[in-house]
């Protein structure tokens, strides 16, 4: 699929995309691949109490903090929603998505399925995505191909995995990653589609309502 977006004004208002996907759906390189290509959208960056993994950077892949100020910034109400994924704590920060959504800048949210439901409660606008594995199966061997974690925790993944997979219904779209170049080019289709929708164009409607005359 060609999406040749170059002629593409940013919108007035952004659009906060939640996109969810246990571990093992291929989710963190489809949420790459459409920032790299989709205008007007950023990443937000979560905060966690996790340990960094080899490769990962502060302030890139997350806010690496302590669980002292992580707690610090819960207890002043910093957070848009927040979760414990996996034994350590997440959560995405209010104040930086609701300027970036001000100013015609679309977010992607990289969360779980509790935070999914709290934005879903916190912000109406929201559109979820749920990026699901073609099987069960594939899902298990994916999580096991990941020379990276000991067994103990590719166990608790593929545990939790099940768990998140049974909340699918509740998303608006569902994104199967079967292959990867087909999934990317799907999840780009609905992030730019959502940004079309007439709600978000009012000066669109502004600038050609009254039938366009100039009396
Ligand atoms: P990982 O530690 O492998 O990067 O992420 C583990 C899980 O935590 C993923 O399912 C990811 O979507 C979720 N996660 C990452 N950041 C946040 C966040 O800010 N809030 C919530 N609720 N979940 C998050």
């Amino acid at each position: 699929m060609t999406l040749d977006l170059s002629r593409w004004e940013k919108p007035d208002k952004g659009v906060l995309f939640v996109v969810t996907g246990s571990s093992g759906t291929g989710k963190t390189t489809l949420v790459r691949a459409a920032l790299e290509r989709v205008p007007h959208l950023s990443f937000s960056v979560s905060a966690t109490t996790r340990p960094i993994r080899p490769g990962e950077l502060h302030g890139v892949d997350y806010l690496f903090l302590s669980p002292e100020r992580y707690d610090q910034l819960l207890v002043q109400g910093a957070f848009l929603e927040h979760a414990s994924v996996y034994g350590n704590r997440y959560g995405t920060l209010r104040e930086p998505v609701e300027q970036a959504i001000d100013a015609g800048v679309s977010i992607i949210l990289d969360i779980d399925t509790q935070g999914a439901e709290q934005v879903r409660s916190s912000w109406p606008a929201a559109v979820s995505i749920f990026i699901l594995p073609p099987s069960v199966e594939v899902l298990e061997q994916r999580l096991r191909g990941r020379a990276t974690d000991p067994e103990e925790v590719i166990q608790r993944r593929v545990r939790e995995a099940g768990l998140q997979l049974q909340e699918c219904g509740r998303f608006d779209y569902l994104v199967v990653n079967d292959q990867l170049s087909s999934a990317a080019d799907q999840l780009q289709a609905v992030l730019v589609a959502e940004q079309l929708r007439r709600p978000r164009r009012d000066s669109w409607v502004a600038r050609f309502e009254g039938g366009g005359t100039t009396e």
